[in-house]
């Protein structure tokens, strides 16, 4: 049987919440469990599970490309097997957590204490011992959906970048930086994912219009006029990072 992890006071406790709606999606919109698993028997019982209580699915037969896929698909809880054939999941979560805060939720074919213990540093949300039964699994998959849905929102500490989309603006300590329009699409792409490095060619396709016309040097020159306008708000601050020979990325904690 599996162990739920679940620290006292992590979560906030509430009556009887929606069960299958995604907070900030509109009340029709069913939640969406990523299952990333090897073993194709595990994974059609899950599916069949889920999709039988209402929930959406997505499959990964492998960890690697998990990481990118957050970035592009809302999901609001995991359910990771440890034992992957090309990643450990624990280290999956663990990089999963240095952005995102998405439920996760263990399967594992061992029952170490070892991993329990590891499992709950690095911030899963339940764990599960295989043999399960894709019913039990439903269950706990609710409980840690309806505790996540109850979680308390983290007191708004204001990061000192901020990208204003409808305003096609970003504030720098809260003041608008003047930024062109390359500028601020270039600086939006860096602040809205801390750490990740971006190569110039990268940047290039995703900001200019006509990026086979421009230069490489156009993405230098660009960085170097937005790094102007941030120190003129604020001289010590020197958010963005050159990476030499491949590119920029953003301070994770800037
Ligand atoms: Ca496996």
């Amino acid at each position: 049987m599996g162990q739920t992890l679940h620290p006292a006071g992590k979560r906030g406790s509430c009556f009887d919440p929606p069960l299958f709606t995604v907070t900030g999606e509109g009340p029709s919109m069913k939640a969406r469990i990523l299952i990333v698993e090897d073993e194709p028997a595990i994974v059609d019982n899950l599916e069949y599970a889920l999709q039988t209580e209402g929930f959406e699915t997505l499959c990964r037969a492998t960890g690697g490309d998990v990481p990118a896929l957050l970035e592009s698909e809302p999901i609001d809880l995991i359910v990771l097997d440890i034992g992957l054939p090309d990643v450990n999941g624990l280290e999956l979560c663990k990089t999963i957590r240095q952005h995102h805060s998405i439920p996760v939720i263990f399967l594992t074919a061992r029952s170490e204490e070892i991993d329990r213990v590891v499992g709950l540093e690095i911030g899963a949300d339940d764990y599960v011992v295989k043999p399960f039964s894709p019913r039990e699994l439903c269950a706990r998959v609710k409980a840690v959906l309806r505790r996540a849905q109850c979680a308390p929102v983290p007191p708004a500490s204001r990061p000192p970048l901020e990208v204003i989309d409808h305003k096609h603006c970003i504030r720098c300590f809260g003041q608008p930086l003047e930024l062109s329009r390359y500028e601020y699409a270039l600086l939006k792409i860096l602040v809205e994912h801390p750490g990740q490095v971006f190569s110039r060619e990268h940047l290039m396709a995703r900001v200019w219009d006509d990026p086979l016309a421009s230069m490489d040097r156009t993405v230098d020159a660009h960085v170097k006029n937005i790094r102007k306008k941030i120190k003129a708000v604020q001289p010590e601050f020197d958010p963005i990072v050159t990476h030499r020979g491949v590119g920029y990325s953003l301070k994770e904690n800037p």
